[in-house]
């Protein structure tokens, strides 16, 4: 399969690195972050190189539900289901994004901040 040789998570999920996958779909895997920010966090990915959600269209509807189902699953398999959890697709400069193949974070495990506000104060 072709893909950027410069992407990260293209190489995780084509098995050209020792990351260890802990979920396997259709057109998709989850590993452990690298960096958790909690002690759960799972990234989801599909196989396919697409970059953010602005690349989105609309053949990749069903790729996009079944990356949520997927996370749901996942929960619910590290037992965080029921307490709850925060699926993020970060997009882009403003949303933080860092690594360009779309990823879905899930992160739980712990009562998670409520604040997603932007770095400007003077706003509004
Ligand atoms: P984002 O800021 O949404 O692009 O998130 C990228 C995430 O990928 C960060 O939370 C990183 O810690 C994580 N990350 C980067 N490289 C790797 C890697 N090789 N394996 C697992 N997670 C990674
Ligand atoms: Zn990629």
């Amino acid at each position: 399969m072709d893909f950027p040789t410069d992407c990260i998570f293209c190489k995780i999920a084509n098995k050209k690195t020792g990351t260890e996958i802990v979920y396997k779909g259709k057109g998709i895997v989850a590993f452990r972050d690298i960096n958790p920010i909690a002690p759960v966090h799972i990234l989801i990915v599909p196989k396919r190189h697409i970059e953010s959600v602005n690349d989105l269209t609309e053949r990749d509807a069903s790729l996009v539900g079944r990356m949520v189902i997927a996370a749901k699953d996942i929960a619910k398999e590290l037992n965080i289901a029921e307490d709850g959890y925060k699926l993020l697709f970060r997009t882009g400069k403003h949303g933080g994004q860092e690594v360009n193949h779309i990823h879905l974070h899930l992160i739980g495990g712990a009562a998670l901040h409520e604040e997603i506000r932007p770095l400007n104060v003077d706003w509004k």
